[in-house]
């Protein structure tokens, strides 16, 4: 049961979102700054993620007739323009996701740096500003929550205290929360990566994915919202790739859902608002502002 059910477009159960952070080789240089550039296979492990995962899940998208959400950093777009270009081409969403993939807690006192310089590398190569942000890592802060209303931003996508999108305040003002879990992420199941010492036992793709597909029965029964947060390089990969359009279509096929991209859940949320037919969730912030011990 969930609380406070949105209701969602041409009376859907479940909105769906399948996201992808297309990280491509940030995450080795920023891990290893030194000696990265001679890290020929992390750097190419990466790389099959723009240049390969990403036609492949265009394509998809293509002919199941949807448009969903990427979360790219701004290293990687100006790495890889003519895949950016691809996706914006086929109408999907972009969202900020960090310069080089960096850890906002670990760069805190020069996170307004990151933050505009990922920033203005979005409006150069995309044009106009981003709707959404994702945390590298999820590791969202104040500080990042901050600059997205200073630059007015709507959502973020890094944080988990619902199960549906809920809206944070502060004092400056209000976001949207679009709600990440592990339990939708493809890192666990299908990430092993000792450079950045993150080695998991590799699951079979059926059963990697079989996680998702409990968590989505879950949400579709209770009337909800359900993501997977995914990477081209991991689940972009053919057998993976296979499986989640094989359930794509087949869930299209037979439940009622609705397919949208994140900025699409805000702008539907907004009308809802303002015809007073819905109101969401408040997480007040900061939670706190000292330690608490
Ligand atoms: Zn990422």
């Amino acid at each position: 049961m969930i609380q406070n059910p949105i209701p969602w477009p041409n009376s859907a159960k479940c909105a769906v979102a399948v996201t992808f952070d297309m990280d491509a080789d940030s995450l080795i240089h920023i891990s290893r700054p030194d000696d990265s550039h001679k890290r020929l296979y992390p750097i190419s492990m990466g790389r099959y993620g723009p240049m390969v995962a990403l036609p492949r899940i265009l394509d998809t998208y293509k002919r199941l007739g949807i448009k969903q959400s990427f979360f790219i950093p701004g290293w990687c777009l100006e790495q890889y323009p003519e895949t950016v270009e691809a996706i914006l081409q086929d109408g999907h969403e972009i969202g900020h996701h960090g310069y080089l993939h960096e850890d906002p807690i670990e760069t805190e006192s020069d996170q307004k740096y990151w933050f505009e310089r990922a920033l203005a590398s979005y409006t150069k190569i995309c044009g106009g500003k981003p709707r959404g942000y994702r945390a590298p890592v999820y590791n969202i802060n104040q500080t990042v929550i901050d600059l997205m209303i200073e630059h007015g931003l709507r959502y973020d996508s890094s944080l988990m205290a619902d199960d549906i999108p809920y809206a944070m305040k502060t004092e400056k003002g209000e976001l949207y929360e679009m709600p990440v879990h592990w339990g939708t992420d493809d890192w666990p199941p299908f990430a092993h990566y000792s450079e950045i010492d993150y080695m998991m036992p590799v699951k079979a793709p059926s059963e990697g994915l079989a996680a998702f597909w409990e968590e989505f029965d879950a949400q579709y029964e209770a009337g909800g919202f359900f993501m997977l947060i995914l990477h081209p390089f991991l689940t972009g990969r053919l057998a993976r790739w296979r499986l989640v359009e094989k359930w794509m279509k087949e869930t299209m096929n037979s439940k009622d859902v609705w397919f949208a991209r994140l900025e699409d859940i805000v702008a539907h949320l907004d009308n809802l608002r303002e015809a007073g037919e819905y109101t969401p969730r408040i997480e007040n912030l900061p939670y706190y502002t000292e330690p608490q011990r």
